[in-house]
């Protein structure tokens, strides 16, 4: 496809604008897919600002994809035209190596091609270009099925915050009863809390933002707790058995391992950009751990769409047309988005 609409960053100090780019015409195994709705994940503000480094401008974000199929090639066999679809955060993998074995493709040991701002698996002077454009033009096995029966802009998160808070509640086998904190109310946050306590957790929101309060019980939250109150985290000391850490900028993690209880758990989901020291001691007096986590591979994606078809569970959206873009990264660098922006596509496709 040539000329295919979409937004791009051309350097890190910015901002987004108008760019057109060449997808390559489907291949045997390939789906084109018209882009309906792409949200905006903190990830993609880190990639086009260069904060963690290693971006390839011009850089296309957007890894929060839902839209219809509009081409098949003649192998695939899951999709046809007018089908309802998605496309998360990677668009290949080996396929041989012991994790893409393992269904977990997003650690793929030569390395998943990621949705964008990757070498192109089909020639490495490429890198691929994401969401924040009309079409693009994905292989088969890591296009997901996506039911009618939700709102498909509000589903559109869950290709990225939903997988990302779903995949270590079911990897540290979060349960009923489990007491779970959930540090940083932003998009990630706001589906840990909802994924967390739909599975019976009882959930305690971590936030620097007391105005969020009563968002966090209507989400799910049991307990709502001030970061920034010394008192509220001495009284919170040893509390929970799961801490899911979303906070996207450098923070002091031993302030939250002090919150573990024997043998508790912190899994790191935010990537902030500059590194942060953990004390030994926070972890080896209790015995607590502290991990990371990485979406999600494609059939555990699956599985949480369908999990979310069945319990009703979307993503909190403000919808914003592609003129906004920029204003919603300020607005999200701001943690002032309730609770996940996504682009309405159509705004593109209109654009003269
Ligand atoms: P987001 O919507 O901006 O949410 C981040 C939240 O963290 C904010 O709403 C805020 O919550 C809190 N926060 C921000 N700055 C803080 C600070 N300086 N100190 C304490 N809390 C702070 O971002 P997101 O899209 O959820 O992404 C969060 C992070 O996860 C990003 O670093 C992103 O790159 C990363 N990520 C990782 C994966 C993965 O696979 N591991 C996948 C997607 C994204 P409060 O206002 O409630 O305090
Ligand atoms: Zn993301």
């Amino acid at each position: 496809m040539k000329n295919v609409k979409a937004y791009a960053a051309h350097a890190a100090e910015k901002d987004l604008e108008p760019f057109t780019i060449d997808r390559h015409e489907p291949g045997p195994e390939d789906v084109e897919i018209e882009i309906l709705y792409c949200g905006i994940c903190h990830s993609d503000i880190h990639t086009a600002r260069n904060e963690w480094g290693g971006t390839k401008y011009p850089v296309v974000p957007g890894h929060e994809i839902v839209g219809k199929v509009t081409r098949v090639g003649n192998k695939v066999q899951k999709y046809k035209e007018g089908d309802t679809v998605g496309v998360g955060c990677f668009v290949d993998s080996c396929g041989n190596c012991e994790s893409c074995e393992a269904h977990q493709e997003q650690y793929c040991l030569n390395g998943p091609t990621a949705t964008y701002n990757s070498p192109s698996p089909l020639d490495k002077e490429i890198t691929t270009f994401g969401g924040y454009s009309t079409h693009i033009v994905v292989k088969e096995d890591f296009v997901l099925k996506i039911s009618d029966k939700l709102p498909l802009n509000a589903v559109a998160p869950l290709l990225c915050a939903g997988i990302t808070t779903y995949s270590p509640l079911k990897n540290w086998n979060v349960k009923k009863g489990d007491k779970v904190g959930v540090v940083g109310l932003g998009g990630l946050g706001h589906m840990a809390v909802k994924l967390a306590s739909s599975m019976g957790a009882e959930v305690t929101m971590l936030s620097r933002s007391p105005e969020k309060e009563k968002d966090a019980n209507e989400l799910g939250a049991a307990h709502f707790e001030l970061t920034t109150s010394e008192e509220n985290m001495k009284k919170l000391a040893g509390s929970f058995n799961f801490i899911i850490n979303t906070v996207s900028a450098q923070h002091d993690y031993n302030q939250y391992l002090s919150l573990l209880k024997t043998n508790g758990v912190m899994v790191l989901l935010g990537v902030p950009p500059k590194p942060s020291e953990v004390q030994a001691g926070q972890l080896i007096l209790k015995r607590r751990s502290l991990v990371g986590s990485l979406v999600g591979g494609i059939k555990e994606t699956q599985e949480m769409l369908d999990y979310c078809a069945e319990k009703g569970i979307v993503s909190e959206v403000e919808m914003i047309n592609i003129d906004q873009i920029n204003e919603a990264y300020e607005r999200t660098l701001n943690s002032d988005v309730r609770y996940r922006f996504v682009i309405d596509m159509k705004s593109l496709k209109n654009q003269n």
